[in-house]
């Protein structure tokens, strides 16, 4: 059975030929000034865009393609923050697939993990002997996808692999690494594309950087 890496660095072979953070830089140099900071008011810089992104989704897929060739396997969704790129990255893979989503307990109003994330909702399928692909937003500490890699596998499925859009490499306090990764992005607290601050800014169609002064509710009216 396939178990996570965490010790070993993420196989290289099914990544593109450019890593991750090439990616994110490429994208950067290109991008017009006004792209940067035309995606919301309350952000202090564009660091992806709805094409980038939908770009890279699609060529996640068919790295995730390649690993699984027609197999089926089970989607393991971790909610909220993964809606959007779960939802997006499915309807690029042909597979039969299954799909389930494990909640975990969120940030809140603040921007940085602090103590162990719980199980708010677990698992309604059963994974038994199935292969599994689990899927965040992001990779920051590792404890959230340490934590469900474990959980997951005391089900003993036949295979796990773990996807995320974004990995902040730097903030990593627990030796994991993910299998599949989109783009590795600089330690800043990010929002947009299912992820949010305090359930805000969820539906915008690229990621940015929030700035400072707006990482607080003070003000906002209930609505
Ligand atoms: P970890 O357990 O790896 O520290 O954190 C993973 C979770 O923290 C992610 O699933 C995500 O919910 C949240 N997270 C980490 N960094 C960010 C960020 O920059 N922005 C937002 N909105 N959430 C983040
Ligand atoms: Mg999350």
């Amino acid at each position: 059975m396939r178990r996570p890496n965490f010790r070993r660095a993420r196989r290289t072979e099914k990544l593109p030929a450019a890593p991750p953070s090439v990616w994110l830089a490429a994208s950067l140099a290109v991008m017009p000034k006004s792209k940067r900071t035309s995606l919301h008011p309350d952000l202090a810089e564009v660091l992806l865009t709805e094409a980038q992104i939908k770009r890279r989704v699609k060529s996640i897929a068919r790295e995730i393609k390649a690993a699984y060739g027609d197999s089926e396997f089970t989607i393991i969704s971790l909610i909220n923050g993964a809606v959007l790129f779960t939802a997006d990255l499915m309807r690029e893979i042909d597979n039969p697939v299954r799909l389930d989503c494990i909640r975990v307990s969120s940030y809140g109003t603040k921007t940085k993990s602090i103590g162990t994330p719980q199980i708010i909702h677990s698992l309604t399928l059963d994974i038994k002997k199935r292969h599994v692909l689990l899927i965040d937003d992001i990779l920051d500490t590792g404890k959230t996808l340490k934590l469900v890699s474990e959980l997951i596998l005391k089900l003993h499925p036949a295979s796990l692999r773990t996807c995320v859009l974004l990995d902040k490499k730097a903030r990593r306090e627990v030796p994991i690494e993910a299998d599949f990764v989109g783009f590795e992005i600089p330690d800043k607290f990010v929002v947009g594309y299912g992820l949010d601050f305090a359930e805000r800014y969820r539906n915008l169609s690229g990621i940015g950087v929030l700035k400072p002064e707006k990482q607080t509710t003070a003000g906002w009216s209930a609505g």
